[in-house]
């Protein structure tokens, strides 16, 4: 449907979404534009650990190299013990466990996400617990339809374009490209209490519980047990599968401490037509784009560096020419989507993945 507005748009740019990527677009978009960024979530202060976006919290080298270009230091308060160097990869059908050099840093997903809220410039209006409905095109943009869920009001918010940063289950790619919508993985994370027992990251891969992996990460006195689980089996639900994997590990003897949060999330694992990077009203980036890794679930990276492409293009060719030049700012993180799917056939098939853990080619001995 396309609205008719008769005045000017009351912001340049309106960016869904403070995670990682629409943190990223606000701090670098030049300050010539009226620019508003909002979330669902709390942002001016530290969300709870309710609030906070499931995840592993883990700092990769390629996100560790954007930032070094961006020129971005990271505190150590947002670091959480233990930082540890090696990654265990665990086949439940194989005896034989490795562990393989990481330089991961271990960080408090919900610091993370503040400090990058902090680095936004003042020129950005901020506007919290904002959730877009809907969103229509108009004649001089897009019109958002945004509920307030402090006063439960809803708001229209008109704007030349939007950035839909909104994630992994974003009502923009939803809409405009429903046929790559459906994220085709869920995430379920566990966090126990942890005394130390388990202080080792570890990747897991078991066919019978997920054709992609779970992982263990020890984080502060806790630790989390996660895995991305393909929907398509009919046989058994995500959840009966998450038990599986805990019961299974349970039998290698593991420990798991009590209970304390159970939590889940929409996760992408794309292939190359998964990735779009929108129109000419409305760009997307990070993971409502598709870019995530498809071998580690790794985002921060390209969250990192989809919001870079677009303020480049945006800074350099204007509000109304940017698409192009943001789609071919794209072309080099495709390759690397491309790359890590190729990657991905090795690590997710058993006769290679096997034998590169009999051999020990590449693990710490
Ligand atoms: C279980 C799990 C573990 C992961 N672990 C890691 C890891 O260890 N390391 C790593 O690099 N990556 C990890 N990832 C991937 C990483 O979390 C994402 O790729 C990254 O957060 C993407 O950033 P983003 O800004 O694109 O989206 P998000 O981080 O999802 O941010 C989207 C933002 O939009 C807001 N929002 C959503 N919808 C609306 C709406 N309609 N209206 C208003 N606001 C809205 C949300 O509140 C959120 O703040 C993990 C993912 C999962 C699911």
């Amino acid at each position: 449907m396309q609205v008719k507005y008769k005045k000017e748009p009351e912001y340049d740019i309106v960016i869904v979404g403070a995670g990682p990527a629409g943190a990223t677009l606000a701090r670098l978009l030049s300050p010539v534009y009226r620019i508003l960024i909002l979330d669902k979530k709390p942002i001016e202060k530290e969300i709870s650990m309710q609030e906070m976006k499931c995840c592993g919290g883990l700092l990769s080298e390629s996100a560790q190299k954007v930032m070094a270009e961006m020129g971005l230091n990271l505190p150590t308060d947002i670091l959480i013990a233990p930082q540890t160097f090696a990654l265990k990869v665990m086949d439940l059908g194989y005896p034989v466990e490795r562990s393989y050099q990481k330089h991961y840093f271990n960080m408090d997903r919900a610091k993370f996400e503040s400090w990058l809220i902090g680095q936004i410039p003042d020129h950005v209006e901020k506007r919290e617990r904002r959730y877009v409905k809907e969103f229509h095109r108009c004649q001089d943009g897009v019109e958002l339809i945004v509920k307030n869920r402090q006063t439960g009001q809803e708001e229209r918010i008109t704007t030349h374009m939007a950035v839909a940063a909104d994630g992994a289950n974003s009502i923009f790619r939803k809409k405009l490209y429903p046929r790559m919508a459906w994220p085709g993985y869920v995430a379920l994370q566990e966090w126990y209490e942890n005394d130390g027992g388990i202080d080792y990251y570890a990747a897991i891969t078991d066919e019978s519980i997920t054709d992609f992996y779970s992982w263990l990460i020890p984080k502060g006195n806790a630790l989390i047990l996660g895995s991305a689980l393909n929907l398509d089996d009919e046989n058994l639900s995500p959840s009966e599968r998450f038990r599986m994997l805990k019961s299974k590990l349970e039998e290698r003897g593991l420990i798991f401490g009590k209970k304390i949060l159970r939590e889940g999330c929409e996760i992408i694992r794309p292939i190359n037509n998964h990735l779009t990077t929108g129109n000419r009203k409305i760009a997307l980036i990070g993971e409502a784009g598709g870019f995530i890794s498809p071998s580690s679930a790794e985002g921060f990276s390209y969250a990192f560096r989809t919001a870079r492409a677009l303020a480049e293009a945006i800074n350099e060719k204007g509000i109304d020419q940017f698409a192009t030049s943001y789609a071919r700012n794209c072309q080099n993180i495709k390759l690397n989507v491309l790359a890590r799917n190729i990657k991905a056939i090795g690590m997710y098939q058993p006769l290679s993945r096997r034998l590169a853990l009999k051999t020990g080619f590449g693990a710490v001995r």
